[in-house]
């Protein structure tokens, strides 16, 4: 099958999104026997969102299945989701999710995704994650080689502005195609566009100006306009639209698309502070990554919306490098200046630090209790004096990961409208992750919503036309 010369605007299906959930949709919907057009609004060399920044897929399995080892029952999976989510989920759509997974894996596998083992540093992930052979761009190439040869025509720098909802019905698809209006009338539409956090005005109602400096980990495309579109016309919401995953990764990563390399690991054996040389929080209150989702907010929370990461040369070697260098100096004062802080007060903070340490056995892996003594506030394990130069030291800003706004789905992932289930418009991945993930983050779950409901909404959308 050959990709069609011409735009076809009346496709059975038309996907909008070129990530992992539209991708995986498509496929399906094309297997199924369907003419299917995909809208990605990123231009070729930047295609499939976040999808491409991903590592691991969490999954479901009964016993060892393909990389992953031993087993990772249905139970077990739905337990760390509830502690994650406090219970902000839909019980139904996480169970088909997780039972799904399993599935999920071998499908991929099909359709042409590599898996390789957890490396070290990730090896904790290595019953529950399956991690993707070069990263998730592999993953979302695979697929477009796979739609390219199933004849799914494909287009770049295609935005969607607008779906015409006529009381349950998708009745047209308003596009760009290199800037060139176009109107769609397809059999269905699966939207797969992602969430809003690539709009930092609409960051902005939530959190203030202070989100305008926040970074983007990702796609700068995914900018919520289907989202918007839909919610304005009725679509039914879930999640808190207030809410953001927000993480602290190296202050000098671009504002889009700096992806997983510009996280940063060595808040536990350093003193973190802010603008004004203060710390404000337990940099030491467990072991990483465990708090580093927390940190985002904590810095989103500080003036400027930046902090500075502080470590000595004993530490230098117990993290995984950063992309980028860390500042360097022999004094404190002298990293102070190279960083931009308060010189003498960034001195007085580090010597009432180190003056609150106290002997111990320091565990750089385990949670140690070397802890300090008579500091607010305490830094409760691997507090270990900040003496030895030189001295690094980092900014850190918020990177948001996703918003937790979205559409509602029901288990056929069909959207649920104003008067009801809509009649031809379907939704996969994060722009409906938050009628399955309420709050929190667990590892690798983003893409197994989005492969499963991807399945899902491609196989009902096809059997639907
Ligand atoms: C740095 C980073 C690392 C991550 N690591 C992991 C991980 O290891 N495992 C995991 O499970 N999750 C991870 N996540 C979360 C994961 O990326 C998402 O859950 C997942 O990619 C969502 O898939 P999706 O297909 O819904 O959205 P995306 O992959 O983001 O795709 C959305 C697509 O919609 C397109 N689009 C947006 N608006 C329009 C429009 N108006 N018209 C046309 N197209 C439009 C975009 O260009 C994009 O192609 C990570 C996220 C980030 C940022």
């Amino acid at each position: 099958m050959s990709k069609p010369a011409e735009i076809n605007l009346t496709p059975d299906i038309l996907v909008v999104g070129g990530g992992n959930a539209a991708l995986t949709a498509a496929l399906c919907a094309r297997e199924a026997g369907r003419y299917v057009s995909v809208l990605e609004a990123a231009p070729k060399p930047y295609r499939g969102g976040n999808s491409r920044h991903t590592r691991n897929f969490r999954c479901m399995h009964r016993g060892p299945l393909g990389v992953l080892t031993g087993s990772y029952g249905e139970d077990e999976y739905f337990d760390d989701l509830l502690k994650v989510t406090k219970g902000d989920t839909d019980p139904a759509l996480a169970k088909l999710a997780i039972a799904a997974s399993e599935r999920a894996y071998c499908w991929m596998e099909a359709h042409g995704v590599r898996f390789q083992p957890s490396l070290s540093g990730t090896l904790s992930l290595s019953r529950t994650n399956a991690f993707f052979l070069g990263g998730g761009k592999a993953l979302v190439n695979a697929y477009y080689a796979q739609a390219e040869d199933a004849g799914i025509d494909l287009h770049y720098n295609a935005h969607v502005d607008h779906l015409s909802v006529s009381d349950t019905r998708i009745t047209e698809v308003t596009a760009r195609l290199d800037e060139v209006a176009y109107r769609f009338t397809p059999g269905a539409v699966i939207v797969a566009s992602g969430g809003f956090q690539a709009d930092t005005n609409w960051l902005a109602r939530a959190w203030g100006p202070a989100a305008k400096n926040f970074l983007i980990r990702g796609t700068p495309y995914n900018r919520g306009v289907v989202l918007k579109d839909l919610l304005d016309q009725g679509m039914e919401s879930v999640g808190d639209p207030t809410q953001c995953h927000a993480v602290a990764i190296d202050g000098r990563a671009p504002k889009f698309d700096g992806g997983i390399v510009t996280r940063l690991d060595c808040v536990p054996f350093s003193v973190v502070v802010n603008r004004d040389a203060e710390r404000f929080y337990d940099e030491g209150e467990d072991i990483w990554p465990k708090r580093y989702a927390i940190w985002g907010r904590l810095v989103a929370a500080q003036p400027d919306q930046v902090a500075y990461v502080i470590i000595d040369a004993t530490s230098r070697e117990l993290f995984m490098p950063s992309v980028f260098p860390p500042v360097e100096a022999d004094t404190i004062e002298g990293l102070g200046q190279q960083l931009g802080l308060p010189g003498a007060k960034l001195r007085q903070t580090i010597d009432a630090f180190n003056a609150a340490c106290r002997p111990g056995t320091f565990h750089a892996t385990e949670l140690d209790g070397l802890a300090t003594e008579g500091l607010t506030p305490p830094k409760t394990n691997w507090a270990r004096p900040i003496i030895e130069p030189p001295f690094y030291g980092y900014s850190l800003r918020p990177g948001v990961t996703f918003t937790y706004l979205g559409l509602k789905v029901d288990e056929t992932a069909r959207v649920t409208g104003a008067g009801g289930r809509m009649d031809n418009l379907w939704a996969a991945g994060e722009i409906m992750a938050g009628s399955i993930l309420g709050q929190g983050y667990l590892a690798g779950f983003g893409m197994t919503i989005g492969t499963v409901f991807g399945q899902i909404a491609g196989e009902e959308a096809a059997a639907h036309v």
